[in-house]
């Protein structure tokens, strides 16, 4: 049996008094038994303001990026051990924004992933190919590399882990991938993780999901919910998601 979640990415977004509206309304609209389980991940400084306000509430919260190290000189970055201290679940690594903006090697994701799971943060670790190499035909090739340096760092503990797949040219564009690309491609990575020996991992979808495209999306075999960005920040928008 799969895990269906939908975790909102907040990115580099939000403010006391806005994410305070946005997570009241979360809390007192969100219905564990709607069937899928819910998750935010915010910016650093406001996830001391997540845990207060979900703490007694069945959303669970997690950050966006965590380091691939323990402790010691790396000057601005979080680990995996701080999080855990506070209640975090879980921690998104290689986003295509860290990928491309901050140039972190697959290796480097696969070590933040390593990190995670040894503190007891669940990582959803994603992976997406760019428009040019959707287009050069290179998109499974891409897939396929940026998860085999995680399921080579993880050994068996890769059935601990979230997948999102999120193709670069969907995230923030409004250009969604139909619910037949993102199958394709999920059935792909279902198929390498089955041969890993974890094929109950939940994957994820993202890239331009909203209310009116996530039901076609998640209604996909292999799609087991969705990592959305811009609509999280709007409370009927993300519930709207998480019920489709
Ligand atoms: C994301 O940030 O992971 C994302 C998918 O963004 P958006 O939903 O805005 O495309």
């Amino acid at each position: 049996m799969r895990t269906s979640l939908v975790v909102g990415n907040w990115k580099m977004n939000g403010g006391l008094a806005t994410n305070a509206r946005l997570l009241d309304r979360l809390v007192s609209e969100w219905r564990p038994s709607e069937g899928r389980a819910l998750t935010v991940c915010a910016p650093y400084p406001y996830l001391g303001q997540a845990q207060a306000a979900l703490a007694s509430s069945a959303i669970a919260w997690g950050a966006q990026d965590v380091s691939a190290h323990a402790a010691g000189a790396f000057t601005g970055d979080v680990s995996a051990g701080m999080l855990v201290e506070f209640g975090c679940r879980y921690a998104i690594v290689g986003h295509s924004e860290r990928r491309h903006i901050h140039r972190e090697s697959d290796v480097e994701v696969a070590q933040k992933a390593k990190a995670a799971l040894s503190a007891g943060i669940t990582p959803i670790a994603c992976v997406g190919e760019t428009l040019a190499e959707r287009d050069a035909g290179k998109t499974e090739a891409v897939v396929m590399r940026q998860l085999g340096a995680v399921v080579e760092a993880l050994g068996a503990d890769l059935a601990k882990i979230v997948l999102a797949y999120e193709p670069v040219w969907a995230i923030g564009t409004g250009r969604t991938a139909t619910p037949a690309q993102a199958q394709e491609v999920h059935a792909t990575l279902r198929a390498e993780l089955t041969k890993a020996r974890a094929p109950n991992i939940c994957i994820l979808y993202g890239g331009s999901v909203k209310a009116a495209n996530a039901a076609a999306l998640f209604a996909m075999t292999d799609v087991d919910g969705g990592l959305v960005g811009g609509a999280s920040l709007d409370a009927d928008e993300f519930l709207a998601i998480a019920r489709a």
